[in-house]
């Protein structure tokens, strides 16, 4: 606990006395030392990739110049870099952008089954390269919450990739949507939205660390499937802007499961 002590001299009925406060700044000590933080991380997350590049660039123009084969496996990995470079300042920018503001205007009504089909239309890709195969299970009315839709595609989005990138090779990723009449989490009905993997699953003492920003199980891991590690960050602010709420639950070789809960 951190606290500021400020002593002033006060004149009161009974004579001159001394006014001590006591103000409790651990909060702004604790958002200080956040803020830190993410600026170090920010920092070593561009000057890896930086790091590297550089070191290409030497290299061409020292002992790889004429070298028509090596300059073409170095181009291919500098482009590489550069596009983890990109990857981290595009999600930089839509955490910022979702940080924002605190709530989320409710002024567009939007099916969140639509909402799936187009993030899904995006993934098939990723799904077919690594074979997984993606199953959907979707009401057949629509399920209509306010909300902002491009958001919401992108919690869909980093929910689905993270199931196929860490889901494994040849998996299978369940989405599944449906309503509840009453969420105790929400004092209301809700619509649900499941994301589930087949994969190794998350050891129980990592989940409640998941959602922090450049949080990792495998720093090397997810830097190999192109991770910045702000993905489900980026998931927690939009559920949280939309009032909803995101449970993560696994066993250790049975999968995982990212469930989140919307207000309808
Ligand atoms: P990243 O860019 O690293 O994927 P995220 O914020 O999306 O960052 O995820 C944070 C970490 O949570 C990942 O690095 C990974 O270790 C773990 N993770 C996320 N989704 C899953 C999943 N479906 N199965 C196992 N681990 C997961």
């Amino acid at each position: 606990t951190s606290f500021v002590v400020s002593v002033s001299k006060v004149e009161t009925d009974l004579g001159q006395g001394a006014l001590v406060c006591f103000e409790d700044v651990t909060h702004l000590e604790q958002a200080g030392q956040m803020r830190r933080d993410f600026v170090a991380n920010v920092s070593h997350e561009l000057r890896t990739p930086l790091t590297a590049l550089m070191g290409f660039i030497e290299t061409l123009q020292g002992p790889a110049q004429g070298d028509p084969a090596a300059t073409e496996r170095f181009l291919t990995i500098m482009m590489a870099e550069a596009q983890r470079m990109e990857r981290l300042v595009r999600d930089l920018l839509s955490l910022s952008r979702v940080e924002a503001e605190e709530r989320v205007r409710p002024t567009h009504q939007v099916d969140l089954r639509h909402v799936i089909e187009t993030a899904l239309h995006g993934l098939r890709p990723l799904a077919d390269n690594a074979e997984v195969s993606l199953m959907t299970d979707l009401p057949e009315t629509p399920v209509m919450i306010p909300g902002d839709r491009d958001q919401l595609i992108q919690v869909v989005t980093n929910l689905t990739e993270n199931a196929i990138k860490y889901g494994g090779q040849g998996g299978r990723v369940d989405l599944a949507l449906s309503i509840t009449e009453r969420v105790p989490q929400l004092r209301g009905p809700g619509a649900i939205l499941s994301v589930r993997d087949s994969g190794p699953g998350i050891d129980a003492l990592h989940i409640p660390r998941l959602t922090e920003r450049f949080y990792r199980i495998d720093t090397h891991r997810s830097r190999e499937q192109g991770g910045t590690g702000l993905g489900l960050a980026i998931v927690k602010h939009i559920v949280n802007r939309h009032r909803g709420r995101l449970r993560i639950e696994s066993q250790p070789g049975e999968g995982a499961e990212f469930r989140v809960i919307l207000p309808l």
